[in-house]
């Protein structure tokens, strides 16, 4: 999977570096009307939003180590804890390199403390 993400990255890359400006794979009638409905959800509110849905555990130590990575420097440490704002961008960043695995994001529905994490084996968030 890794090895195929590689490939299609390189190749957007590619198209980007040569400037083209859209992928013409990626057109409205084939993503259909549900992932249109949530492309601007997203776009226009939960982007705006979702921050809010961040809980910790009491798994946390305290480590810190989420408010370090995040990339738009978007959680601040309240007495130890971190807690987070509007400038998230979602990019799940904390959620997944949390080394205690204490960040959950949907807990209402249920399925937050059952998500797997995702490591990118070649990414050092803490460059
Ligand atoms: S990285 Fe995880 S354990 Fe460390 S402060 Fe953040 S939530 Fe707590
Ligand atoms: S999801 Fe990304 S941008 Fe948002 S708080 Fe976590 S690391 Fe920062």
């Amino acid at each position: 999977m890794l090895e195929k993400g590689e490939r299609q990255a390189e190749e957007f890359a590619r198209k980007v570096m040569s400037g083209i400006e859209s992928n013409k794979k990626f057109t409205w009638p084939k993503i259909g009307l549900l992932a249109l409905f949530l492309h601007y959800s997203f776009k226009h509110y939960g982007v705006y939003h979702l921050w809010r849905l961040f809980k910790v555990s009491a798994k946390c130590s305290s480590c810190g180590f989420c408010s370090k990575i995040c990339p738009t420097k978007s959680i601040i440490m309240n007495d130890g804890k971190p807690s987070w704002s509007s400038k998230c961008e979602q990019c799940m960043r904390c959620i997944n390199y949390c080394p205690e695995k204490a960040i959950e994001q949907l807990e209402f529905i249920g399925k937050g403390s059952r998500r797997e994490r995702y490591y990118e084996p070649h990414f050092n968030p803490v460059k």
